[in-house]
């Protein structure tokens, strides 16, 4: 979401103009601004280096320099939205997600409470439009990771109500109902082959509900499950073309071609390991190279942006942190890229795609919620309880156990 205009790409044909000095609305031009929303682990790095505490000195977002993101360089970057990311690793599976995604939860709520003049915190698409004309950053929140939800409906429910407006179906693990990419290497193997019956009806839950469904992180049949059973567009928050690299977290030329027949969106990553496959060097031609990849195969109506800065070790030289968007618009521009392509790749993309979840929300407003919890038996982890199942999944162990007891008791004393 940067706050471009007309003549402000104008000035990035040339070189960047200092951030501030376009204005916004003038000479009638309509505004190139609603940047896309990007996936943005800011509050991950709050949790690692400030245990969340945002009123340390050092936490202070307007002096934050060791980070890829802080409030001067989203303004120099001139970003007019994130999806700032609840990400809790998967080492939290079946221990303590839950109670840490709502943690991060809490922290972007925090964040958008303590720097008002900088964030607003919105749900919903109008709400995105409003911030960019106050020149606010467009403040959303993505849970990354379908280990988050402890394969509770009911917990989804909740985060669509504090604000999440999307959810990858998984983080790199496997969920007890959706495989993760690393199944298509060779460090994991597939459980479900996809999604599980459970695994479509969290999409389709997460449709009636209005919440994105987002590919980033899944197995290639993950993938295609989810692009067959969702009634709302799909988003890639954060993934490359596997044709220009060939990791398992990019998304290959059949499923781009998906994307294009069914109207999603593919937000390219900038992690040096997607864009140029070598963690060590990368540059932002590379990543234009993959915004030229997708645009070709999905369409430019599929193209967006989406970074994951502060959520990666090393980014491509020209691309190092927030406030270096411009440079990458300027190369796109140089590209021969229209600038209605420019401007649908910035925002208009997301924005229509959010639209349509929540057309698609609105028309499933008669559906009640599916209140089916998943069995008993495809849960994981030993410290659960069993409230609400059916008494069988805590006592059918010991009552089988005491007959296989009692039928040789009773031979004995009858011989
Ligand atoms: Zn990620």
């Amino acid at each position: 979401m940067l706050h471009y205009t007309m003549s402000s790409l104008q000035n990035i044909k040339g070189k960047p103009s200092p951030a501030g000095t376009s204005q916004p609305g003038k000479s009638g031009c309509s505004q190139l601004g609603e940047n896309p929303m990007r996936h943005n682990d800011l509050p991950w790095q709050l949790l690692k280096k400030f245990n969340n505490r945002l009123s340390v000195v050092p936490a202070n977002l307007t002096l934050l320099n060791d980070t890829h993101t802080s409030i001067p360089k989203l303004r120099s970057g001139r970003v007019g939205g994130q999806f700032w990311a609840a990400y809790v690793p998967c080492d939290t599976q079946n221990k303590d997600a839950v109670k840490r995604t709502l943690e991060q939860i809490d922290v972007i709520h925090r964040m958008c409470d303590k720097y008002p003049e900088a964030f607003v915190c919105v749900t919903n698409s109008t709400g995105i439009e409003d911030a960019f004309q106050a020149k606010k950053v467009a403040s959303l929140i993505g849970v990354e990771g379908g280990h988050s939800m402890d394969s509770s409906l009911g917990t989804l429910r909740m985060f669509y109500r504090l604000g999440v407006r999307y959810m990858t179906l998984s983080h790199s693990c496997n969920t007890p109902w959706v495989d993760n990419w690393l199944v298509d290497t060779d460090e994991e193997q597939p459980v479900h082959n996809g999604l599980s019956q459970f695994g479509k009806r969290v999409v389709w839950e997460m449709n009636r509900l209005g919440m994105l469904v987002d590919l980033a992180h899944v197995s290639v049949r993950t993938m295609a499950d989810a692009l067959e059973v969702s009634k709302a567009p799909v988003i890639f928050s954060h993934s490359s073309a596997y044709e220009l690299c060939r990791s398992r977290r990019n998304v290959p030329d059949d499923i781009l071609r998906r994307v294009n027949e069914t109207g999603g969106l593919v937000m390219v990553n900038f992690y040096n390991m997607y864009v140029s496959c070598n963690k060590e060097a990368a540059n932002l031609s590379q990543v234009a190279d993959h915004l030229d990849h997708v645009k070709k195969v999905a369409g430019s109506a599929a193209v967006g942006f989406g970074g994951d800065y502060d959520g990666v070790p090393t980014l491509p030289q020209g691309l190092e942190d927030v406030s270096k968007y411009p440079e990458l618009i300027a190369e796109l521009l140089r590209r021969k890229w229209t600038e209605a392509e420019v401007k649908a790749a910035l925002a208009m993309n997301l924005l229509r795609v959010f639209k349509k979840a929540e057309e698609v929300r609105d028309s499933l407003s008669q559906e009640p919620p599916d209140d089916e919890p998943i069995a008993y038996e495809e849960l994981e982890g030993q410290c659960r309880t069993s409230y609400g199942y059916p008494a069988r999944a805590k006592a059918s162990t010991p009552s089988v156990l005491s007959a296989a007891l009692i039928i040789p008791l009773l031979y004995s004393l009858l011989l």
